[in-house]
């Protein structure tokens, strides 16, 4: 069976692909871009588990029964051309579309850029699907942003509470989402909507506030910088899960999800960022001022965001099993490798 995942230089894309070296019978592909950040992919290649497709790619493709191996192959979602090529080059059975301008910040200050990419990007990945004449099962990953303004009263989130966006990203992630939907609708794509609450894990970007506050305490730690951590609003509250236990759900969307369906994707757990800051907190034994930035504060935030899994679990079985604190410890223990 081939794997495609779309973003697998990122956090997700490249637990995933960890995830799924490990089982028997997968050829895993990926793509990726020259200016991608490859440190997530490290240790495979330093295990020379990475196999760089260039040039023609009939002429190049690799071993088919080598299945400990990820094969790069270099494609920009929002170039057509790459995609279509990428996606008829490998011909997946199943495919994980993580790819996108994944930061709600970087949303506010490039707003076109971010609708473009999660939305055409989208497109073309559909399309080229299409284009290509295969019926693989596609995953898509939307995001809790979807939901952005919900009421206490709707609280935990369930996939028929309406989505009221708050920033472009969670815009452009229902619009995404409207794609999939229209494709299954319209040509039969057997596409599947994932909406994600927060997960978290080594390799998160260092912009995401878990992993931007565990980077200054590892540098605090290492004397990199004064004994003052800076964050911005603390009172927000989200529902935090370990990318390792979300990459399995990912699998079993594709193997036991319902086409044309969406399912939310979370811990259930809620938890304050403050709650959280005072967890990583607790496992340092220095002293730390901790002092509001105003430049991090955001145009609107999400203040309360916890999910109600149950469509999920009952479809598939899924269970998170990774607990909160040792995803935190792993992230600062990532740091504290890095810094
Ligand atoms: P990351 O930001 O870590 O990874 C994003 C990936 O997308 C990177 O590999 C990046 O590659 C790639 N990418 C960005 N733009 C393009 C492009 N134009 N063409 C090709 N590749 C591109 O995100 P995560 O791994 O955390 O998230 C994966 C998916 O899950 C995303 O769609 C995100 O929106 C969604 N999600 C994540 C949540 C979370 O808490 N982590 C919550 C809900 C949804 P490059 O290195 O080249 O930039």
């Amino acid at each position: 069976m081939r794997i495609l995942i779309t973003g697998v230089t990122g956090m997700a894309g490249s637990h995933l692909v960890d995830y799924l070296l490990q089982r028997e019978g997968l050829e895993v592909y990926g793509t990726f871009r020259w200016r991608s950040r490859m440190d997530n992919l490290d240790s495979l290649k330093e295990e020379g588990r990475l196999n760089i497709i260039a040039g023609d790619l009939e002429a190049t493709l690799p071993n088919r029964s080598d299945s400990s191996k990820l094969n790069l192959i270099e494609a920009d979602i929002t170039d057509p051309f790459s995609m279509k090529r990428a996606v008829a080059m490998v011909k997946p059975d199943r495919i994980f579309h993580l790819a996108a301008q994944s930061y709600v910040p970087a949303s506010w200050s490039a707003p076109a850029e971010t609708l473009h990419t999660n939305i055409i990007g989208t497109v073309n990945l559909l399309e080229a699907v299409r284009a290509a004449g295969i019926d693989p099962a596609i995953h898509v990953a939307g995001s809790s942003e979807e939901y952005g303004y919900v009421m206490p009263d709707e609280l935990p989130v369930r996939e028929t509470n309406p989505l009221r966006p708050l920033s472009p990203y969670g815009v452009s992630k229902v619009a995404q989402e409207m794609l999939a939907y229209q494709y299954f609708r319209s040509y039969g794509l057997k596409t599947v909507v994932t909406r994600g609450f927060n997960h978290e894990g080594p390799r998160r970007g260092e912009v995401f506030v878990t992993s931007n506050l565990a980077k200054q305490i590892a540098e605090i730690e290492k004397g990199l910088r004064d004994a003052v951590l800076y964050t911005g609003d603390l009172s927000s509250k989200r529902d935090w899960s370990d990318v390792r236990d979300f990459v399995k759900a990912y699998w079993l969307v594709v193997e036991r999800g319902t086409p044309g369906e969406v399912y939310n994707i979370g811990s259930g757990v809620v938890r304050e960022v403050k709650e959280m800051l005072d967890m990583l907190l607790g496992m340092t034994d220095v002293s730390i001022e901790v002092r509001l930035d105003p430049a991090r504060l955001r145009p609107s935030d999400a203040k309360v965001l916890v999910c109600d899994a149950t469509k999920f679990k009952k479809s598939t079985g899924w269970q998170p099993q990774i607990p909160f604190e040792k995803t935190l410890k792993d992230l600062l223990d990532y740091w504290r490798e890095r810094v």
